[in-house]
């Protein structure tokens, strides 16, 4: 059951509408980091958790960001309530679709369910939803450096806080399966290469804890320790006539364009 309550979580009150600040906005509205994204990946991964912490949280957490993504919409509405002729160039995309919300991103393009990263396992999703949040948190502080109106600036600042309590959620969840800090999960043993480090990209070498001892062998000079794959097998490929090596072909060419 959804109950939905008119009043919003915190005050949205724009001072001075600003359309072309409505079109970066959209980017938390129908973006990738936005919070569509956010409560949609959140709630359908509740759908297959085990744990009833876990899921609890998450149905918590996804309804929250349903609310974050009423409060972004309503900044939107209010910034894009008065579109005057000045302000029409520097956001067309309201002039053509109306005033805001729409599910796009600050760019126009469409909201996209390719940007829900779930499934398989708990852990996947956990950590998945680090990474949504902290792409959150970064749009934020995009935002709130863009942004002219003291008004907005403060109901951006409470979301962009609320983005790093939920981070610090999961990251307690995870932590709860000894799995903040243990790149393992799942039930597949790794092969016999999972200590090596390559160094791929040689000169001014840095090293440190990603790639040194206890946890790591680097591996300075790599060989490649697979040999020479099989040739290709296609019955339908074309080939060159003997008559045509390539040493020939140049002389061919020459001869052409003179004849
Ligand atoms: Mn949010
Ligand atoms: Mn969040």
């Amino acid at each position: 059951m959804f109950l939905h309550r008119k009043e919003l979580i915190q005050p949205v009150s724009v001072g001075v509408p600003d359309a072309r600040f409505g079109t970066f906005l959209l980017e938390q509205f129908g973006g990738a980091t936005g919070e569509l994204t956010a409560a949609l990946q959140y709630w359908v991964q509740s759908f297959h958790v085990e744990d009833a912490g876990i899921r609890d949280m998450l149905q918590d957490i996804a309804i929250e960001e349903f609310g974050h993504l009423e409060m972004v919409g309503k900044l939107i509405a209010q910034h894009t309530s008065r579109i005057d002729q000045t302000s029409v160039f520097d956001a067309p995309l309201f002039k053509l679709k109306g005033g805001g919300p729409h599910f796009l991103d600050s760019q126009g393009s469409c909201w996209t369910a390719a940007y829900i990263q779930e499934g398989g396992n708990v852990v996947r999703d956990l950590r998945a939803d680090i990474s949504a949040e902290a792409g959150a948190r970064q749009t934020y502080e995009a935002l709130i450096k863009a942004c002219d109106d003291e008004n907005s600036k403060k109901v951006l600042v409470h979301l962009l806080t609320r983005e790093i309590t939920h981070a610090n959620m999961f990251m307690k969840a995870l932590d709860s399966m000894g799995k903040l800090d243990d790149p393992f999960f799942g039930n597949i043993e790794p092969d016999e290469t999972v200590r090596l480090v390559f160094n791929l990209s040689q000169g001014e070498d840095e090293r440190g804890p990603w790639n040194e001892e206890p946890d790591f062998d680097f591996v300075e000079n790599p060989k490649p320790a697979g040999g020479f794959p099989p040739a290709p097998i296609n019955p339908d490929d074309e080939h060159r006539a003997p008559s045509r090596a390539p040493a020939k072909a140049s002389k061919k060419g020459t001869a052409n364009r003179s004849a």
